[in-house]
């Protein structure tokens, strides 16, 4: 064989074994969970415990025990559920530590110190920069599964517009457990959402979903939120989000906004038409 013909039959070779090899490559190892909690041990507050929960670390200033609790009922359940329900093959290629922090003070305290910025919420957030989660867990778990759905879509759907994105985060706010998958329930965005609605304030799904970054996060008129929490739940409840997401990300060069594959997914041939019927569908649910 020529020196050419082998390498060729290498390239060939690693081409065959790249996608098993390429998310094994990019997938943490044990190792790497140890010497990373290693290093954090070193310069952890006083009063603050950390552990290892799968694709994250889990650090907090509650009791090892409810440190514990958390990281095995909602960390590892959420992330369980979610790849589950996805079929996410990806975890994210470096290890992010979720920081649970027990008040107000902590949070903002730690929120400052481990990412230079005034926290923009009372519950918690994602920083990608500090590779943290970083949460007031005195206000309850639900921002938690929220945020831990954004790094999950970023190693898994990178190209995933912004209301995909927080319409996915934020219909877990209010997750639970039916048949052994998760689902999302009414929550809080319900009323406002209701409320714009009837004022005739909510944009049309074709703009919502073709918003970049900037649109949807800087222009938002307190809606957007809502409206792309409710379109997933409105799927979720028909039994198509699973199908929805997976026809997205398969198409999304086609149809980067995934408006388009909604209406095929849904069997839409009239975007009006079950534009009224999803208002009239969000304005008879009930919260509370
Ligand atoms: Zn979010």
């Amino acid at each position: 064989m020529t020196s050419n013909a082998r390498i060729i039959r290498l390239l060939f070779g690693a081409c065959l074994a790249l996608s098993p090899r390429a998310i094994a490559a990019s997938t943490p190892r044990p190792l790497d969970y140890l010497r990373h909690l290693e290093r954090l041990q070193r310069r952890l507050p006083s009063g603050f415990h950390a552990l290892v929960q799968p694709p994250f670390i889990v650090v907090g200033n509650e009791t090892p025990e409810l440190l514990g609790m958390r990281a095995r009922r909602t960390v590892a359940w959420a992330v369980a559920k979610l790849r589950d329900a996805y079929g996410f093959a990806r975890v994210p290629r470096r290890i992010l530590e979720i920081w649970l922090l027990k008040d107000a003070a902590t949070y903002r305290h730690h929120a400052r110190r481990l990412t230079g910025e005034r926290p923009s919420t009372p519950y918690g957030f994602y920083s990608p920069s500090a590779g943290a989660l970083i949460m007031n867990i005195s206000t309850g778990g639900g921002t938690l599964v929220h945020e831990i759905v954004h790094p999950l879509i970023e190693a898994n759907f990178p190209d995933c517009p912004p209301w995909f994105n927080e319409g996915l985060g934020s219909l877990y706010e209010q997750a639970a457990e039916r048949d052994g998958q998760i689902v999302g329930l009414p929550n809080w965005r319900l009323p406002g959402l209701q409320q714009a609605l009837r004022r005739g304030e909510v944009p049309a799904f074709r703009r919502l979903m073709a918003m970049n970054g900037f649109e949807f996060y800087q222009r938002d008129r307190g809606t957007n939120y809502g409206q792309a929490r409710y379109l997933l739940y409105y799927l979720q409840q028909r039994g198509l989000l699973r199908r929805y997401y997976q026809r997205f990300r398969a198409q999304h060069r086609r149809d980067p906004s995934g408006y388009r594959t909604l209406l095929e997914v849904l069997g839409v041939r009239k975007p009006n038409a079950f534009r009224r019927h999803w208002e009239a569908y969000v304005l008879a649910l009930r919260y509370r």
